[in-house]
């Protein structure tokens, strides 16, 4: 068996976990990263003090901020569909579908997939008074808290073809979800992003441009920076377990290189041992008192005891025979066989 499929086992390990172990690194740089962001982030209020603040900037551009203030649709706000006193700015439509569906491993288990997603948004501000703030492309924030305005599951009674369809096929349908969210109209919320001033006086906060997240959240900071912290810290165990699993994976393919290797080193010291034994056998049994003419051409000490094939030359001791691998020593053609050759 070749070393590689000895390790076969430890090797698909290895490869799946380094590909873990890069996700995990990448992300606990990118939550250290948005941390670090978050903890230097100034809270501003929405005042006149605002335009004094985004000034001491270069550019006039903050890039990164925490701001709170009430929703505010710039023109006619988005109307629910299953709630007409309710109106927002951005709204969430999704239908999902609950199925027991059969595992690989055999086991019935709860799934739910989203079948169809709608985001509609309206421009909206964030509002103090007479100043405000637009927010732009809040449907990238990576963090949009929406409240729920309607959830509804409609449960599908199936019938026996279902049935034995769901026994064959491994999906049994359970029902379908519907629900719609909202940011609403008037919600007080924390923008978290880039702030700038545009040539005409007016501000706006939208995703910042060096890859930090925009968050539209109805948490404090304060809460944010726990949640990304502990998000960390599992981040953190995570490293840890999967770098783990790497050091043993790598220590036992090493562990069994090692014995391999040891392996291999006796049996060759165990087929030198055996070559010396035949090869002293075979000198006591040799006849002492030769010609010439009987002797290898070699070492002109033992007897001629093999024919080289397809030469026929018979030139070679035992010993010497096996030290000549190519070509026969008279004739200089190709050895293919060689057979022991008894002369009486
Ligand atoms: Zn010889
Ligand atoms: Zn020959």
């Amino acid at each position: 068996m070749d070393f590689f499929s000895e390790i076969i086992g430890e090797t698909v390990v290895l490869g799946i976990d380094s590909l873990i172990l890069g996700f995990c690194v990448k992300q606990l740089s990118k939550c250290k990263h948005i941390l670090n962001a978050l903890q230097t982030a100034p809270i501003l209020d929405i005042d006149s003090t605002l335009n004094t603040e985004i000034n001491k900037y270069s550019d006039h551009v903050i890039p990164y901020v925490v701001i709170r203030g009430l929703v505010k649709p710039l023109g006619n706000p988005i109307v629910s569909n299953y709630n007409n006193t309710v109106t927002g700015v951005i709204q969430r439509l999704t239908i999902k579908e609950h199925v027991i569906a059969r595992t690989s491993a055999g086991f019935w288990s709860d799934q739910t997939r989203t079948i169809h997603e709608v985001c509609n948004a309206t421009p909206f501000v964030l509002n103090n008074g007479k100043y405000s703030i637009e927010v732009v492309d809040a449907l990238a924030a990576e963090l949009l808290d929406l409240d729920v305005i309607s959830d509804k599951f409609e449960p599908m009674s199936p019938g026996v073809i279902d049935h034995v369809w769901g026994f064959f096929s491994g999906v049994r349908q359970r029902g379908l979800q519907t629900m719609e969210e909202m940011l609403r109209d008037g919600s007080y919320i924390t923008a978290i992003g880039e702030l700038s001033r545009t040539n005409t006086g007016a501000l706006k906060i939208q995703p910042p441009r060096d890859g930090l997240p925009l968050y539209l959240t109805t948490a404090t900071k304060s809460s944010l920076l726990k949640r990304l912290a502990s998000s960390r810290d599992f981040l953190r165990i995570l490293l840890v377990v999967f770098g783990a699993v790497a050091v043993l994976a790598s220590g036992r393919v090493a562990y069994k290189y090692l014995k391999r290797r040891k392996r291999r080193q006796l049996e060759d010291s165990l087929k030198r041992q055996l070559a010396a034994g035949r090869k002293e056998r075979r000198a006591h049994a040799r006849e002492k008192n030769l010609t010439d003419v009987q002797l290898c051409v070699v070492c002109s000490e033992n007897p001629k005891e093999i024919i080289l094939l397809p030469c026929g030359h018979v030139c070679l001791c035992e010993d010497c025979s096996e030290n000549i691998k190519d070509n026969c020593p008279i004739c200089r053609e190709r050895i293919e066989a060689r057979a022991p050759a008894f002369i009486t």
